[in-house]
């Protein structure tokens, strides 16, 4: 049993063939994933997999780096969207400041408002940070997303971060990223986190891990990750899938296995 706990199953690349994607879950012991938000546009898109699959939840939120709604979702509307029994994660939100030009005001009040809605459902967060760790530390604290909890999804950052996080009581998941050669510091990181703060991911449709990198990824190729991770850390693939799948449903409480 495994867990892909972040993909984005309404993309052409896997929606194109979301039955076929399915079965391949299902073939290599990836028996639930949860699929993610990045805009209000495609919300009823991604809501609509999971309603329409008992293995499959997903979350409501707006991307940090997604302009693309020309608007900004308010407080209200974000928790409209998030009350839906299917959705049992708030997010994908975030910092990232790797593509931003001149002030991120607007992605830190973006933010705010997704941690408020958390904490108004009691939802936890998906938290997303890319060459921001510090605001996102920082904005986290003043908006007590300690209170509902979450993840750090496709964790790539330094040690320091996870320790920030985990002190907040997030969990730290891991991506293919962990299987790439050159990936040695975050190697030394998924080597550290304790198994009891740990889930693994795909965000597929991106970032396919070896020994499939370079093409496009899917929720089935978790196992690559969690593989890596055992391997990693001198233990069992079942220890890491276990771990990782009790994690999981222990974090979204609102998901229960079908
Ligand atoms: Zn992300
Ligand atoms: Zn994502």
């Amino acid at each position: 049993m495994l867990v892909d706990s972040h993909c984005h199953l309404d993309f052409p690349e896997l929606n194109a063939d979301l039955a076929g994607v399915l079965s391949r879950m299902h073939d290599n012991g990836v028996t639930h994933a949860l699929t993610i938000s990045t805009t209000l546009e495609t919300f009823p898109a991604v809501r609509a997999v999971a309603h329409a699959h008992a293995n499959v939840w997903c979350s409501a939120g707006v991307h940090p780096d997604e302009r693309r709604d020309g608007r900004e979702a308010t407080l209200d509307e974000l928790v409209a969207m998030a009350r839906d029994p299917r959705v049992v994660a708030v997010g994908e939100t975030g910092l990232d400041y790797y593509r931003v030009e001149g002030d991120a005001e607007w992605q830190r009040e973006r933010f705010r408002t997704h941690i408020r809605a958390a904490r108004e459902l009691g939802k936890p967060l998906v938290i997303h940070t890319r060459a921001a760790a510090e605001d996102t530390l920082r904005v986290m604290r003043e908006e007590s997303a300690a209170e509902v909890g979450g993840v750090m999804h496709c964790f790539t950052e330094a040690w320091e971060v996870a320790e920030g996080a985990m002190e907040l009581g997030f969990h730290i998941s891991f991506s293919g990223i962990v299987t790439f050669k050159n990936a040695k510091d975050l190697k030394e990181v998924a080597r550290r986190v304790p198994l009891e703060r740990m889930l693994v991911e795909t965000d597929s449709p991106y970032l396919a891990p070896v020994p499939h990198r370079g093409k496009p990824n899917q929720p089935a190729f978790v196992r690559h990750v969690a593989e890596e991770i055992a391997a990693l850390r001198g233990i069992a693939f079942e220890d890491v899938a276990r771990a990782t799948t009790d994690n999981f449903f222990g974090l979204f409480r609102h998901a229960r296995p079908a």
